[in-house]
């Protein structure tokens, strides 16, 4: 394992490469591939939602890249705005329809809706929908290469499902999401650090990487709620996986970290 902060030159040697954007964004660089998941870049959001700390790259320093993830329609994971800075030649890979005629109206022109369990090879590796569980309709994702799987599981809910996508790849990281969103009415609508620990050992993950925690909020009451029902960190995914398992390796990254398999 080596984390490191000294840039995100590919390499074919190397077998999986992950760099911390900041939130659920994050570049993953396989079989000589970059792909960017959930881009969010812009702040604030509706003037009141902003990253809490300085992102780990600018979106004009964002790489052209070869596929693009996206979860599902929320701003802090689909930031239009964003989107029209990318390269256009970009595979984007949606859930559902809607989010795909707003993404190809930015000009981009190969954009995939896909269901879970459908898959789309891009290039050299395939890229695998599978189920998830939020208030609105969300894929998680497997990027699948010949000697490596990152599983992408965006701001889904702890689901059952996870066992059956253990058994069918063999993940070597899973970037889970840890900040217990809990909502009037919808209840618990986010992993918390517990769920995630649970996920990543059902993945049968190698390596466990926490995302999508810690946003600010520029509205003191909202603020007030998340610091109680958002308050999942990753020292906490770090303890609640050390109890359950000693052979996952939980790896924190602060935007701008990289982590690369051995
Ligand atoms: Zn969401």
């Amino acid at each position: 394992m080596h984390v490191s902060n000294e840039g995100t030159e590919a390499g074919n040697r190397r077998q999986v490469k992950i760099t911390d954007i900041g939130h659920s964004t994050m570049l993953i660089e396989l079989a000589g591939l970059k792909i960017l998941t959930d881009p969010w870049f812009t702040d604030p959001i509706l003037g009141i939602v902003t990253h809490p700390k300085s992102m780990g790259m600018r979106i004009e320093d964002v790489p052209d890249v070869d596929s693009i993830l996206v979860s599902h329609g929320h701003f802090d994971h689909c930031d239009l705005k964003a989107l029209s800075k990318l390269n256009r030649s970009a595979v984007v890979i949606v859930p559902e329809s809607k989010t795909a005629r707003r993404i190809r109206k930015l000009g981009y022109t190969d954009v995939a809706v896909l269901a879970p369990w459908e898959s789309r090879r891009v290039s050299n590796v395939r890229v695998t929908a599978l189920p998830a569980s939020h208030p609105v309709p969300e894929c998680a994702y497997v990027i699948s290469s010949e000697d490596a799987a990152v599983y992408f599981g965006g701001d889904t809910r702890y689901l059952k499902d996870l066992q059956q996508i253990g058994d069918k790849f063999d993940i070597t990281v899973a970037l889970l999401p840890i900040n217990g969103l809990s909502l009037p009415f919808l209840g618990k609508v986010v992993m918390d650090p517990a769920d995630a620990a649970e996920a990543a050992l059902q993945l049968k993950a190698r390596v466990a990487i926490p995302i999508h925690y810690n946003i600010s909020l520029a509205v003191p009451f909202l603020k007030r709620f998340f610091d109680r029902n958002a308050a999942g960190t990753p020292a906490a995914f770090s303890a609640e996986l050390k109890r359950r398992n000693r052979y996952i390796k939980a790896v924190t990254l602060n935007p701008g970290e990289s982590w690369e398999s051995d």
